[in-house]
């Protein structure tokens, strides 16, 4: 199966190809040829471990895998790493199913592809017969650059570089990524923004006169941001193994469709889910939660995308986001996979900021509901679901939860619901304990693990008490225009 560009039907490359570059030359983002379907059913999975259906699913997708190559990049991503055996295990509360995906080193879902990412690449290294040493470039607002850094800490023939923002994220998160260990990792807080980042970075992955300085001395780069399949494919997985679960544990009759509510910021999680529904799970509504930064709500609603407007800073801050760059791989199926209109499209928005889209394409989007939270909304259901059951979210699948009881209330949907819980409460101890009493307002974020730990009666999560004794690795630190020069002194070239 080959993968092509959504701005160039003709652009094809192989599925160790797309890993390996990300992003197609013309800027594009890979799409399979055709999506495949599952060929093992329901009455099967529903008996096997996470790591069989991931081989089950991503078989379909990375077809120039051998079955021995792609089961070893699982073993060695879904171990021990992730604290239960199950891998995201999936609780009932109220009546909701929460599908914990944060079980993983960096305890965001984050873990979920960045554990596994760095071997399909080091193998699709191998397979194309790349001799040089891969160097990841990570510009991050906080979740990514972590898990990037877990993820490829150690991992032979990969070197791997982070910028952050030096004022730009939480102490947790900055914690988490100074001091992370691993010989090949490097980390630098950059003396401007996440934006400032996040182009310094693109620069540098296009600097020709860099690249062949990084060839001669035996590198070149890649980059493990959300648009790569290999973020992508590894994220259906989940969404399969739900089901299964379900059947398993007789919840769910088989055939029944389920709901599925995602906490969306670059539309890559949701669109995992799309796709798990595309090859036969048996899913109803796709229900995208947003934050106060609604751009995909208001664009479910009418059918322009509009990203002129206020950025706001939310407890949520992973969904704090105006450009969802995975919505151009839906937007690209649901019009036929028109690359020229989807090239156009991309192109009015990054020079007008929106785009409008004819009605025949979002007669398409049937299966997706949208809804969004409010800050007030997102505190008001940590409280109500902690004092209905005990259980305690984060803001980010708060977003999802609230997103999920409006749909209901609205339609009268009473199918089955799964909501992706995509971050641990202990990631944003502060935003939780404070919706659920206002009294710990003025708390320091680290000193809550306690009471949460308590109020929760879950333990406190390795990455945590980690962060709390861990000895500071990385302290370099650069201006924006000083990052080329940074990656050559760490690179020694
Ligand atoms: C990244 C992230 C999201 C958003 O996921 P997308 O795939 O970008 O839509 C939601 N919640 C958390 C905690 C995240 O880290």
């Amino acid at each position: 199966m080959l993968y092509q560009s959504t701005r160039n039907n003709e652009e094809k490359v192989s599925a160790s190809e797309a890993v390996l570059r990300g992003i197609s030359r013309d800027g594009g983002l890979y799409v399979p040829e055709e999506i495949p379907v599952l060929d093992v059913p329901f009455e099967t999975l529903k008996g096997m471990s996470y790591q069989e259906i991931a081989y089950e699913v991503m078989k379909l997708f990375l077809s120039d895998y051998t079955e021995e190559e792609l089961k070893e990049c699982i073993d060695k991503a879904y171990d021990d790493k992730f604290d239960t055996k199950e891998i995201a295990p999936l609780v009932k509360a109220g009546d909701n199913y929460y599908l914990e995906l944060f079980h993983g080193p960096t305890i965001a879902f984050k873990d979920m592809a960045l554990s596994i990412l760095p071997y399909l690449m080091t193998t699709a290294a191998k397979k194309q017969h790349i001799k040089n040493d891969i160097v990841i470039l990570t510009a991050t607002s906080g979740d990514t650059g972590k898990a990037a850094l877990a993820g490829f800490a150690d991992v032979k023939g990969t070197k791997i570089i982070v910028f952050y923002p030096k004022d730009g994220v939480s102490e947790v998160q900055k914690l988490q990524m100074v001091t992370q260990k691993g010989e090949n990792t490097s980390v630098v807080a950059i003396h401007g923004n996440f934006d400032n980042a996040q182009t310094g970075v693109k620069q540098l992955l296009a600097d020709k006169e860099l690249e062949v300085k990084m060839n001669e001395a035996g590198y070149q780069f890649s980059s493990a941001n959300s648009i790569n399949i290999g973020r992508l494919v590894p994220q259906i997985v989940y969404y399969v193994y739900t089901y299964a679960k379900l059947l398993q544990k007789k919840e769910i009759a088989e055939g029944e469709k389920i709901n599925v509510v995602v906490p969306t910021g670059n539309f890559g999680n949701i669109l995992a889910a799309y796709l798990a529904k595309k090859i036969g799970t048996p899913i109803g509504r796709l229900i995208c939660a947003s934050n106060e930064n609604k751009v995909l709500y208001d664009f479910f609603g009418t059918g322009v995308y509009d990203k002129n407007r206020e950025f706001i800073l939310t407890s949520s801050p992973s969904m704090d986001i105006l450009i969802s760059s995975n919505l151009e791989r839906l937007v690209y199926l649901a019009s036929r996979r028109d690359d020229k209109a989807t090239k156009r499209w991309m192109e009015e928005l990054k020079e007008e900021g929106r785009y409008t889209l004819p009605d025949s394409v979002r007669e398409e989007f049937a299966d997706f509901t949208a809804g969004y939270a409010t800050e007030e909304q997102v505190a008001g259901m940590i409280k109500e679901l902690y004092e209905d059951t005990g259980y305690v979210i984060d803001t980010h699948t708060a977003v999802a939860a609230f997103a999920a009881e409006q749909y209901k209330k609205d339609s009268g949907d009473t199918s089955k619901t799964v909501i992706a819980s995509t971050a641990s409460p202990y990631k944003f101890m502060k935003s939780v304990m404070t919706a659920i009493n206002p009294e710990y307002e003025n708390s320091e974020d680290l000193e809550l693990a306690n009471d949460l730990s308590k109020v929760s009666k879950t333990k406190i999560p390795e990455a945590v008490r980690e962060i709390m004794s861990a000895s500071i690795r990385h302290t370099r630190e650069c201006k924006v225009d000083e990052m080329k020069d940074c990656v050559e002194k760490i690179l020694g070239i």
